[in-house]
């Protein structure tokens, strides 16, 4: 792998103004703690048309203080869905709770609305939080999700970190309108990136506010949240347990560069998913599907081997593309087959629809550097892989 033309399955796209405001601060005052963070969380609220972004150091720190904010804790339960990454249903684990799963549809590769409630009616115990996963870039069915949610008074955290930029609804994806928090991802290979890092945006001050406290120490100066009456000036209060999960201004700083250009990416996303979705029609694949309450933000472009249509392996596609410098991948294993799941009790066979689609993925090129040149040289990788 690497070397002169491969081409990888994502990437970060990073200017000299991206540069240039990374040094700048360098140069500065603050390397924490100082005003890149609050002006990088004012930048994703506002792209998300919510009102409260907290950036943190991760997505996964993300989702950790979300469900800290909602209470979650020893004896708690939370579900998500199998076609996910780890992270996910970690962060239940990771605050003592347990963690059980709800199987994917097969049109959106989200966490399934039928298979939700039909657990629901079975379940004798009802989970805490719900924590549907925005696949590849795609908002799951949250109408259905959050209605069936409130109706059982459960709490929803969206895990969009394959999604910022995407619509639903009528509405950016980490409005909250069906949820109570939607956390983002940062990494290098997602939508924008921060090299590390997270937020999670909501309507909501008061969870706002919490997570700001577990995301620092559960410390606070801000007299509103402090329990110490007429405090001296160089006290501060701790009034959680909370951790050191903070974004360095480094990072906010190529933040608020790489979020003015947020539309133009997610622009670019689709058009080149567009230019997969007509050259690869014939071919005996299951391309994405959009579903039409939404634009995604096509963080990924999952291809699915038909095997009703051609005898050809996934491995002999994934290994005939890889030989020629292609550098797809696959999103993603189940987690309930991780072994450390299975240690829990779970089995093959648990979540089918996620298996299934499992089975047959292959996560194809696209990010912002993808230019028509080297598609088109997937795209060939394919049609001969496929021939
Ligand atoms: C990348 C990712 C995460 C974890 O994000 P980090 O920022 O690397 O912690 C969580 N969930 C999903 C769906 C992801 O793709």
């Amino acid at each position: 792998m690497g070397g002169a033309g491969f081409i990888p399955y994502g990437r970060q796209d990073i200017t000299e103004d991206d540069i240039d405001a990374v040094v700048a601060v360098l140069r500065s005052d603050f390397l924490t703690q100082g005003p890149k963070v609050p002006e990088f969380e004012t930048a994703i609220a506002h792209a998300t048309g919510s009102s409260h972004a907290v950036a943190v150091n991760s997505a996964t720190s993300a989702l950790h203080v979300a469900c800290l904010a909602l209470g979650l804790g020893p004896g708690g339960l939370v579900w998500t869905a199998p076609n996910t990454f780890v992270a996910t249903a970690n962060v239940a684990r990771l605050c003592g709770a347990d963690v059980d799963f709800v199987d994917i549809r097969a049109s959106d590769y989200c966490m399934d609305p039928a298979a939700l409630e039909a657990k629901l009616a079975a379940a004798d115990r009802k989970p805490d939080i719900l924590i549907p996963v925005h696949f590849a870039g795609q908002s799951a069915d949250m109408k259905a999700i959050g209605a069936i949610a409130k109706a059982h008074g459960i709490r929803v955290i969206e895990d969009a970190s394959h999604c910022i930029g995407a619509d639903y609804n009528g509405r950016p994806v980490g409005a909250c309108e069906f949820s109570d928090i939607c956390v983002f991802s940062f990494h290098p290979v997602k939508i924008i990136t921060t090299a590390e890092g997270g937020a999670a945006t909501t309507q909501d001050a008061g969870l706002a506010a919490r997570m700001g406290l577990f995301r620092s120490h559960g410390v606070t100066r801000d007299p509103a949240l402090m329990e110490t009456e007429s405090a001296e000036p160089w006290e501060y209060d701790q009034v959680a347990l909370g951790l050191n999960y903070r974004m360095t201004e480094m990072q906010a700083a190529l933040g608020v560069t790489q979020a003015a250009r947020l539309p133009e990416v997610v622009a670019h996303r689709q058009r080149m998913a567009e230019r997969y979705h007509a050259r690869l029609a014939d071919l005996p694949l299951i391309l994405p599907w959009q579903n039409p309450d939404g634009a995604s933000a096509l963080h990924l472009y999952p291809i699915l081997i038909d095997t009703d249509k051609t005898d050809r392996t996934r491995r002999a596609v994934f290994d005939h593309l890889r030989a020629n410098g292609i550098g797809v991948n696959v999103h993603y294993i189940p987690v309930h087959t991780q072994p450390d799941y299975r240690r829990l009790g779970f089995a093959r066979g648990d979540f089918p629809v996620s298996e299934w689609y499992y089975a047959r993925a292959i996560s194809i090129p696209l990010y912002y550097g993808l230019d028509e040149d080297k598609q088109d040289r997937v795209v060939a990788a394919l049609q001969a892989a496929l021939a």
